[in-house]
């Protein structure tokens, strides 16, 4: 087996030499196990936080131990009646490439209507927690101006698209021209503006000249910042992430005057807090991607040994779509 450990907690940005590949026993399933050859593995923003000092709403990993993180993979052995050899799983079976798992500890996933690799994207974890921002947070009513930045990713690409079949007028926020195409021409959204024009502030003022009802914030820092001052009177704000902070120690914490003055409801989510919500959601997700009417951009890199890389490119936006490793 191979699997990538946590070699050292980073200062600031995260770089490759803070993981390491090992190789080690291949696992062996035990009474009510069964034995996964992943496929995929996702990376996620919030593994920045896994790997900080700084206290979350999760245990860290320690140095030394393997990181953690959600798979797709397949069945080669099982000691479990429910599954069989060959079905397909998805489980947080972390960076590595096979695992043994309690049978109870995975979900059985159905692929004959689309990739394994959405279970990990749009109909996965980012997916889910876009549903949630949105339609139970957000309470966006046709009309209405929804923004979410980090646009063209896998939380914010799910978003716009759902706030579109919502009737609502979307802006999306993504980082260059190639992503604010897709943006707008790929998945529908009315309007992107690229945060790293030097004109964002007057692009985005034109983008949302009555302001924004609802906003999706995944991003933080100073992208917040701009979007604050155009927040309606009675708007709502889905605080879902900050990935752009995450690599400040400690997190930055800045003014939020404009929650106050324009008397702003703002809920801040976690979504492994709201386990039980996540089938419902999956289905009707999976409807929508199977009727066409939701669309994902996967960007995928090959191999464990790369998944390091791959994180750092994350976290500064090389990724375009969810990113994914790709492991056999
Ligand atoms: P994405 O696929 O959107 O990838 C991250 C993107 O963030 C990058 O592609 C980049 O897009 C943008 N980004 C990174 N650094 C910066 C920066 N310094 N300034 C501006 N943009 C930056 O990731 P996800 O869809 O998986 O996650 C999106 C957000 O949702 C994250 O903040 C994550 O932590 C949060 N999240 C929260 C959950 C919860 O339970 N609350 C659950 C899941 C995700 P671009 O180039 O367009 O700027």
């Amino acid at each position: 087996n191979q699997q990538i450990i946590l070699a050292s907690r980073p200062d600031g940005w995260v770089t490759p030499e803070n993981f390491s590949l090992i190789e080690s026993e291949l696992p062996s399933p035990g009474p009510g196990q069964v034995l996964i050859q992943n496929l995929w593995l996702s990376l996620d923003p919030y593994m920045r936080g896994r790997i900080s000092e700084a206290k979350s709403y999760a245990r860290g990993v320690n140095i030394g131990e393997r990181m953690v993180g959600e798979t797709v993979g397949q069945v080669i052995a099982s000691n479990a009646p429910a599954l069989k050899v060959g079905d397909t799983v998805l489980a947080a079976a972390g960076w590595q490439l096979f695992a043994a798992m309690d049978a109870n500890a995975v979900t059985l996933i159905h692929t004959e209507a689309v990739s394994p690799s959405a279970y990990l994207g749009v109909l996965g974890m980012p997916g889910i927690t876009a549903w949630t921002g949105l339609i139970d947070i957000c309470q966006p009513r046709p009309g209405e101006t929804v923004v979410v930045d980090a646009a063209s990713g896998a939380v914010g690409s799910v978003v716009g698209q759902l706030a579109k079949l919502n009737g609502c007028r979307v802006i999306g926020i993504a980082g260059g021209p190639e992503k604010c195409r897709y943006v707008t021409q790929e998945l529908g959204f009315d309007v992107c503006v690229d945060h790293r024009s030097t004109h964002f502030a007057k692009e985005l003022a034109a983008a949302v000249p009555t302001g924004i009802d609802c906003l999706f914030e995944n991003v933080g820092g100073a992208i917040f910042e701009t979007l604050l001052t155009h927040m309606r009177v009675g708007s709502r704000i889905a605080l879902c992430g900050m990935v752009s902070e995450f690599n400040r120690e400690p997190h930055a914490y800045r003014t939020l005057r404009s929650i106050l003055i324009n008397r702003i409801r703002v809920q801040g989510f976690i979504m492994s807090d709201k386990r039980e919500t996540w089938p419902g959601i999956r289905e009707n997700l999976y409807a929508l991607v199977t009727q066409g009417k939701l669309k994902f951009k996967e960007s995928v890199t090959e191999g464990l040994a790369n998944a390091p890389k791959a994180f750092v490119g994350l976290l500064k936006g090389e990724n375009f779509g969810k990113q994914l490793i790709k492991l056999t």
